[in-house]
């Protein structure tokens, strides 16, 4: 694919205290973007400075949210080299996306030159400490100028790249998730294992509900039964009851996080037999009234592993190994991070370095 530049004259000062960057809130000198046209197919693949987008009111996005989205990151090693973590696995996870909404998918190889271009270019941005990463996102969106719900015919693709500060500034703190039993996030048939913006709207008022509660993230159940667990917040979650690490099965609602897929195959590769499967709210909170809910934890590009410390279900409170991380958690924690920032081997190929 050709990448046509168009880099900037002016590029931006880059951030010198790298301890303030928080999560998305700073971005780089350019993105890359594509045009697609139901006629022509995919072109125009460019790299500009980064700038808004123009989008004309009735565009799709805007009114039937057809969009989707993937989250990785550029993790820079200590001798300065920059690279990447399974990006194939967003790749082909966008593509899946893409699928379930009917939306454009691009050639893998293409998707993946695009990121690793784009990432050179702003190489620089990757900032330096250890935690700290430049954030990754890429999005589609259906960009038809018209009202009509039908086959869509224009779509745009867009990188852009956020330096980002160390999730864990503060350190490692378990955090407070409350079981939600009214709203659900997906169902079934519809498009819980898509990364599409739509999740997110349909989760936003339970968020909000915890968080005026005291709790950081809700803990999803099933659409239908509401009675089995599906996940947290935006990330995967996983147990460990009565010696076993057990995490609910991927059944169509549930994301297929690529951090869980590690999680999973890293445990393996050290002989353990960690379950996929359909886990109960009340099996849970029957294991943490009875001590057998060792650690629980949420998993996710973002945080890497994030510590749950207290669960709410139905009026009680439930504390989690005192409150403190496990160290199951904090081994997955220390193993997964030792990969992606190059402090260790990657035995398992899942690194791709930036030139
Ligand atoms: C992105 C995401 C995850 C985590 O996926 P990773 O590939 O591990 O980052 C989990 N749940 C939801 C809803 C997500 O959007």
């Amino acid at each position: 694919m050709e990448i046509k530049m168009n880099l900037t004259a002016a590029p931006k000062e880059k951030p010198t205290d790298e301890s303030k960057l928080g999560f998305g809130k700073v971005f780089t000198d350019h993105m890359f973007v594509m045009d697609w046209d139901r006629a022509t197919g995919w072109h125009d693949a460019r790299i500009e400075p980064l700038a808004p987008l123009q989008l004309h009111p009735a565009a799709t996005v805007l009114h039937y949210g057809l969009e989707i989205f993937e989250g990785m990151k550029a993790y820079r090693t200590a001798e300065g080299k920059v690279q990447l973590f399974r990006p194939t696995e967003n790749v082909a996870r966008m593509n899946r996306s893409a699928e379930r909404m009917s939306m454009p998918q691009m050639d893998p190889e293409d998707m993946l030159q695009a990121i690793k271009t784009l990432v050179s270019v702003e190489k620089d941005w990757v900032p330096h400490g250890f935690g700290t990463s430049l954030y990754i996102r890429p999005f589609l969106i259906g960009n038809d100028e018209t009202l009509g719900v039908h086959t869509l015919h224009h779509a745009k693709y867009v990188i852009i790249c956020s330096p980002s500060g160390s999730y864990y500034a503060e350190g490692i703190n378990p955090v407070k998730i409350m079981v939600e039993d009214e709203d659900v996030r997906a169902v079934r048939g519809g498009t819980g294992f898509a990364k599409c913006g739509g999740n997110y709207g349909a989760a936003q008022r339970a968020g909000e509900r915890a968080e005026t509660l005291g709790y950081t993230q809700v803990l999803w159940l099933d659409g239908v039964d509401r009675k089995y667990i599906e996940e947290v917040g935006a990330m995967n979650i996983m147990f460990k009851i009565d010696g076993k690490v057990v995490t609910p099965k991927l059944n169509g609602s549930i994301l297929p996080g690529i951090t869980r897929k590690s999680i999973l195959e890293l445990l393996r590769a050290e002989g353990k037999d960690p379950e996929e499967r359909l886990i109960s709210v009340d099996e849970l909170i029957e294991a943490a009234e009875n001590g057998k809910l060792e650690e629980a934890w949420g998993c996710g590009t973002a945080a890497v592993v994030s510590p749950v410390g207290w669960l709410y279900y139905k009026g009680k409170e439930y504390e989690i190994n005192n409150g403190k991380i496990g160290p199951t958690t904090q081994g997955l924690y220390d193993k997964l991070t030792a990969i992606q920032w190059g402090k260790t081997e990657d035995k398992f190929g899942w690194i791709v370095p930036v030139e």
